[in-house]
Formats: structure tokens, sequence, C-alpha cells
């Protein structure tokens, strides 16, 4: 590029993103993908016909409907959303983040959320103009209710997310505090229940009691990732102030019957995500045997563990086609830290194997 558009691009470019890398999405070409939290499972044979068959017939020369009446009305009647709350469909839970800050981002106003958290809650919140401040967990990766209390009486944050399990730590945090959080807050407060198929805890059925209260869901982690299907339930004041960012076609034509013809069939997905349950399970207790490897409890689809040099295990599985997840370096709670994400059995057994060999070679002398 000439050094002139180089000018124009400084000139022209804010300088907070100048300064920016873009989301980096590792190579996994041909490697066991357990970096991202993805299902390792495909569709139903007989799901897959019939999508295939509705695909066929989709008038994807027309703007998709943005209410998307047939894909709401089923997501209320799988999920058991009553019909005094408000639904907002997202291109992916990110695109519902996004607009919640959008909503809230004045000048000098805090997102506020436990730490460490999910990535994109800080890209999100800073690309708005929010400041985001992060209150630690303890090192058991708790929550910690007092200092999270005098944080939102410092910064007053129109809006406060929660993870719940959290990611990358995987826990749930006490509902408990989350309910305290919730009233007390001067705000909103986002419950992020991205991996809810693997926890079965929910706030959803809260939404009643708490009117700052907005329930975010996502379709990703059920095995529908590719679709990019995100949802979230509050009051209905609420998703009519965020339908007003919305990009008005944001949930494309083929999302939406996939997406509608998949919940028909949720009890398959459900039982896939038992299997996961018990594949992690399995997971922990193999990892937790291993010397000198503190697995953390998870109720998500992934499992966290701190192990003796985290960098130099996480390249050896790579050597050995297992791509897992190296969050060492990232907040300070999560030094010497993996994250596995759950797969097949058979997945998970190649992933601990590259662990095993890959913490042997790292330790020689052990
Ligand atoms: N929230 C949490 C806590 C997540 O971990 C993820 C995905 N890793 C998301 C939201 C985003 O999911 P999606 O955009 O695929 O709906």
């Amino acid at each position: 590029m000439s050094a002139g558009s180089e000018k124009v691009i400084r000139e022209v470019i804010r300088e907070d993103i100048r300064g920016r890398t873009a989301y980096h999405v590792p190579q996994a070409e041909g490697m066991v993908k357990l970096d991202a939290m993805e299902n390792p499972y495909p569709l139903p044979e007989a799901l897959r016909r019939e999508i295939a068959e509705a695909v066929a017939s989709a008038r994807i020369n027309r703007y998709p409907d943005p209410k998307a009446p047939a894909l709401v009305k089923r997501l209320r009647e799988v999920m058991g959303i009553g019909p005094e709350y408000g639904v907002l469909l997202g291109n992916g839970s990110d695109e519902i983040i996004h607009m919640i800050m959008q909503s809230v981002a004045r000048p000098g106003a805090v997102a506020l959320w436990p730490q460490p958290n999910f990535f994109m809650f800080g890209l999100y919140a800073q690309l708005a103009g929010l400041r985001d401040v992060g209150v630690p967990l303890r090192a058991d990766f708790t929550l910690d209710t007092g200092p999270f209390l005098r944080a939102m009486r410092e910064h007053r944050p129109p809006v406060v997310f929660i993870a719940y399990p959290n990611n990358p730590t995987g826990n749930l945090f006490s509902e408990d505090a989350i309910a305290e959080i919730i009233t007390a807050a001067p705000g909103l407060v986002v419950v992020d229940e991205a991996y809810h198929a693997f926890a079965r805890k929910t706030f959803m059925t809260r939404i009643a009691e708490f009117p700052n209260l907005v329930v975010m869901r996502t379709l990703s982690k059920l095995g529908l990732a590719g679709i990019r299907l995100g949802y979230a339930v509050a009051h209905p004041e609420w998703i009519g102030e965020f339908d007003k960012v919305r990009s008005p076609y944001n949930v494309n034509v083929l999302t939406q019957i996939v997406a509608e013809l998949a919940l028909a069939h949720y009890d398959a997905f459900d039982a896939r995500a038992r299997e996961i349950i018990a594949e992690r399970e399995r997971l922990t207790g193999e990892l937790g045997k291993v010397r000198g490897v503190t697995v953390f409890p998870s109720e998500a689809n992934f499992v966290l563990a701190r192990v003796p040099e985290a960098t130099r295990v996480f390249e050896g599985m790579k050597r050995r086609d297992v791509l897992i997840r190296n969050l060492h370096g990232s907040f300070p709670l999560l030094d010497q830290c993996l994250r596995f994400t759950v797969g097949t059995p058979e997945e998970n057994r190649r992933s601990f194997a590259a662990f095993a060999e890959a913490l042997a070679e790292a330790l020689p002398g052990r």
C-alpha cells in the first residue's frame, strides 16, 4: 500500500480501532478441534433431509421477515417463554451483546462484569465507547458479591453481564449471589446462558421477579453454531429499545428456516447435550488424576485445568493435531490454564492422550 493511503487510513480510521488486532480464529484443518466449545455432533439424518427440502423452496430472493414469527413462536413453545415477555433475535448472541452495548453506551459509562469472562463482552463494550470494568473472581472462580456490589455503587453501570455458567471458568455462580446483584443493580443485568443445555439452571423463570433482567441464550452450543442464532428474553419494553439498534434483516432466511425445524427436534439435541455432560464428567475425572493438574468443576461443555507448563503442553498437543485453548496470559487468574472443549468420546480420548504425552514431554524429569 502506498504511503498516501496509509496516511488517509490514519486520518480516517479511529485510533482505538487501528490499535486492535482482528479476532483470530486459529487454523484447525485436519485437527481435533476442541478450542471453541462447538458441539461435535452432526444433525440427525432425518432432520438434514427435512432441512434440505425446506431450503430448496426457501424464498431467498426476498429479505427475511424481520420479526421471524414462525421461529419466535417455536422458540416460545420449546423454551417456555411466556407471551408477557419480548424476544430479540441476533446473528449469534454475539450480535445481541453488541446491540445491548450500543443501546446503553453514553460517554464515560461503565459496563461491569466478573472477571475472567467472555472476551466479546469487553470487545463490544469498548467498540461502543463504554469503559469495561472487570471485578476479579475469587481464586476458586466463585463470585465475591462484596466487591461486586461496591463496584456497582462506584461505577453505576448501565449494564452488567454475567455468564451463567461462566466462560472460560465453566462454573455456575451462586444463584443467590446473582439475584442479589440483579436486585442492587442500577441498570440492566444480562444473564448470558450460552451453556444452558449443559448446566440446566436458568434465570429464565425469574424474569417476572426482576424488571431489569435480560436472559440471553444461543443455539450455537446445541449443535447449530454454523447458522448463528442467539436470542434474548426480557420485559417487552427493553426488547423494544434494543430493537431500534438491530439491523432490520439480521437473521437471514436460511437461519430462520433451519432453526425453526431444528427446534422441533429439541429432544434429540437435548439427548446429545446429556452425552456431552457425561463425557465432561469423564474428562474431568481423568484430568484430575494427573499429578500436578488442578481441574475446575464445570457445568458447561468445556473443562478448565491448571497444568504445569501450560504453553508448552498446548504446543505439544497442537503438534499432535489436537487444538484446545491456551488461556495462560489472558487474565492473571488464569495463570497456566488450558481449556478443553468436550467432544465425542473418541475426540476426548485423543485429546487426553495428546495431553498426557505433551505433559510428559514438557516435564521430562518427572
Ligand atoms: N456467551 C458466551 C458466554 C460464550 O461463551 C459464547 C460463545 N463462545 C457466546 C456468548 C457467543 O455465542 P454465539 O455468538 O455463537 O451465540
